[in-house]
C-alpha cells in the first residue's frame, strides 16, 4: 500500500484503514529534518513518510473562525477535511456581538464545534451594559465553553486604548462571574495585557485562560507559566521567517500549550497566504514535535488533554 504512493508530491496527506500517512519531503529536496526522521518518519523508496496511528489521533483546533463568510460556500467540506486528519473538535471564538450570536447558532447545528463569545478589542466601543447582559444570556447555552476573543490590540487603532482597557476588564470580570475560561487576543500590547491579567489572575479563584496566537518573548512565557495560563500556537511557528518564536516556544512546558489555526487566517507553511482551514492544525503539531524532539502522537495526546482541561470538553 505504501509503495504505490511514493511518487506523490511533498506534504501530501492520505488515509488508509489503520494509519494517517503524510509524505513529508521527497529526497530531491534534501531538506528533511533529522529530528523528524528520528522520531516520526520512515524512509521508503527514497521518500519520507510520517505515520500516525489513526486511533491515537484526536486533535482539537483550539481557535478557528469557521463561522466567517470565507467558509459559506464549502463549510461542510472544510469540516470533513479536518475530520479526515483526526481534527475532531473545534473551538470557534467570536469577535463582536453579531458573531457571538452567529457562533452560538452554528454550534447548535454541529456537534463537534464549541463556541466562545465576546468582543475583540477592535469592537471595544460596543461593549456596554446591554452587551454584557446579552453575553450573559448567550453563555447559558451548553456549548458556550469560553469568553473570547478579548484583549488589547495596539497594532491597529480601531478603538482608543482607554476604551480597550474598559472593554477588556469588563469581559474579564464577566468570565470570572460566569466561571468560564478566557481566550486572549493581544497584538503589539503584550506588556499592558500581562499587567491587566496579572491583576485579574492574582489570588486564584478564577477560570483558566489561553494567550491565543502567542507572540510574546521569554519574559511573557515565564509570566504566563507562573499564572497557570495556556499558550496557543498556530501557523506562524511554521513560517520560514519565524525569527525568535521557535526558541520562545521551546521554553514552554508542553502541558501549557494548545494548537490552533485561527482559520481563515495565518495559514501555515507551505500554504502561507492562502485561506487557512482547521485541517492544517496538523502542520502546527508536526512543527512542534520537531521543536520538542518528541513523537507527534505523544505531543498531540498531551495537547488534546490540555485543551480538554482548559475548556472542560
Ligand atoms: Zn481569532
Amino acid at each position: 500500500m505504501v509503495y504505490g504512493i511514493a511518487e506523490l508530491h511533498q506534504h501530501k496527506t492520505f488515509l488508509t484503514k489503520n494509519y494517517l500517512i503524510r509524505m513529508i519531503y521527497s529526497v530531491e529536496t534534501e531538506s528533511c529534518d533529522r529530528v523528524v526522521l528520528k522520531n516520526n518518519c520512515q524512509k521508503i523508496r527514497g521518500s519520507y513518510f510520517l505515520f500516525w496511528r489513526k486511533n491515537l489521533v484526536d486533535i482539537v483546533d483550539s481557535h478557528c473562525h469557521i463561522d466567517f463568510e470565507q467558509f459559506d460556500q464549502d463549510r461542510d467540506q472544510v469540516l470533513q477535511n479536518a475530520a479526515k486528519l483526526g481534527v475532531s473538535r473545534l473551538i470557534n471564538p467570536s469577535i463582536d456581538m453579531e458573531t457571538s450570536q452567529r457562533v452560538v447558532n452554528l454550534v447548535r447545528r454541529y456537534p463537534n464545534i464549541y463556541a466562545a463569545i465576546g468582543c475583540h478589542p477592535y469592537q471595544a466601543l460596543k461593549v456596554n451594559d446591554e452587551a454584557l447582559v446579552s453575553l450573559t444570556e448567550l453563555a447559558k447555552e451548553a456549548k458556550v465553553v469560553a469568553i473570547g476573543e478579548i484583549g488589547l490590540d495596539y497594532y491597529r487603532d480601531h478603538a482608543p486604548k482607554a476604551e480597550q482597557y474598559r472593554a477588556f476588564e469588563a469581559q474579564l470580570m464577566l468570565a470570572k462571574s460566569l466561571n468560564l475560561p478566557v481566550i486572549i487576543h493581544q497584538r503589539a500590547a503584550a506588556a499592558d495585557t500581562m499587567t491587566i491579567l496579572r491583576h485579574w489572575g492574582a489570588g486564584g479563584n478564577r477560570p483558566g485562560l489561553v494567550l491565543h496566537a502567542f507572540s510574546g518573548d521569554a519574559a511573557v512565557v515565564e509570566d504566563a507559566v507562573s499564572l497557570g495560563f495556556y499558550m496557543g500556537i498556530g501557523g506562524p511557528i511554521t513560517f520560514k521567517n519565524a525569527k525568535d518564536l521557535p526558541g520562545v516556544v521551546q521554553m514552554m512546558p508542553i502541558d501549557k500549550i494548545l494548537i490552533e489555526t485561527d482559520a481563515p487566517f495565518l495559514s501555515p507553511h507551505p500554504h502561507r497566504g492562502k485561506r487557512n482551514e482547521p485541517a492544517r492544525v496538523v502542520l502546527v503539531a508536526e512543527k512542534l514535535a520537531q521543536l520538542f524532539d518528541i513523537a507527534v502522537n505523544v505531543l498531540v495526546k498531551q495537547i488534546t488533554a490540555n485543551t480538554e482541561a482548559l475548556f472542560r470538553l
